[in-house]
């Protein structure tokens, strides 16, 4: 069976303190349930990881970062690379988020290239792909997505595609409290399993771990969680808040 995940992704959001605040109040929530049937993902910035794996060491709570270089180490003023990343006891990498898209120019061979330095790295990345509006409204979106995708995963053999958590975040939907319906998101994550079924086969698509991400709320989780293709989502305003993102895992 596939895993679920609800991946908390802050962005460039808490000061130190207010980090250690939030990591404490999610550990503590959780601590009082049983969330075997969900992996639970907190994705700080970089300088709050090390933080975030040592508060979390007791509890199964996995750390992610929310970016990495290209490059494996040397000469790069700013950057942090996967090996450091995996000193820290880093699970996760978000990668392709359309933010990073957008405001840093990420293309597909960059992405590539990021996603090829985290499996060598042995860090899985949280792939994102989504189409924004008047693609949507084109009726292109499909296509975006599917491009999106295979111009930055396919180049990857099964083995390696396995490791991947793919994360449809229609950009339409980031931080606008406009989430897409269930039925919108059902019908991507679907198609998304289509096309890795088509390249890698049935049971490499059945065991990929498809998130939701966009505005997705304690409101709206549980009708978005329960259609068959969605495994989760990729939260990020709603993830601030301990009792709201905790709220969002308990709605599997
Ligand atoms: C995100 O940025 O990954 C995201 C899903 O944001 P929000 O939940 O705030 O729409």
């Amino acid at each position: 069976m596939r895993k679920k995940i609800v991946a908390g992704n802050w962005k460039m959001n808490k000061t130190f303190s207010e980090a250690d605040d939030l990591i404490n109040k999610i550990i503590e929530l959780i601590s009082d349930n049983n969330f075997d049937n969900v992996g639970v993902v907190l994705c700080p910035p970089f300088v709050y990881l090390e933080l975030a794996t040592d508060m979390t060491e007791d509890i199964e709570i996995a750390v992610a970062a929310q970016n990495v270089s290209n490059y494996e180490f040397g000469a790069y003023t700013g950057e942090i690379s996967a090996p450091m990343l995996k000193s820290m006891d880093v699970e996760y990498c978000i990668l392709g988020h359309s933010e990073r898209r957008k405001y840093f120019n990420e293309d597909s061979k960059l992405l590539a290239e990021k996603v090829n330095i985290l499996l060598k790295n042995d860090i899985i990345p949280i792939f994102c792909c989504g189409e924004l509006l008047p693609e949507r409204e084109a009726g292109n979106h499909f296509n975006i997505v599917e491009k999106q995708i295979t111009d930055a995963l396919w180049h990857l053999d099964s083995v390696q595609f396995k490791k991947i958590v793919l994360a449809y975040e229609p950009v339409w939907a980031i931080g606008t409290g406009v989430n897409a319906t269930p039925e919108q998101a059902q019908e991507m994550h679907a198609f998304i399993r289509g096309i890795i079924s088509t390249k890698y086969g049935a049971e490499v698509a059945e065991n990929t771990t498809i998130l939701y991400g966009g505005s997705c709320n304690s409101k709206n989780a549980k009708e978005l969680f329960a259609n068959p293709d969605v495994d989760g989502g990729l939260i990020g305003g709603a993830s601030l808040k301990a009792e709201e993102f905790v709220k969002i895992i308990e709605s599997f």
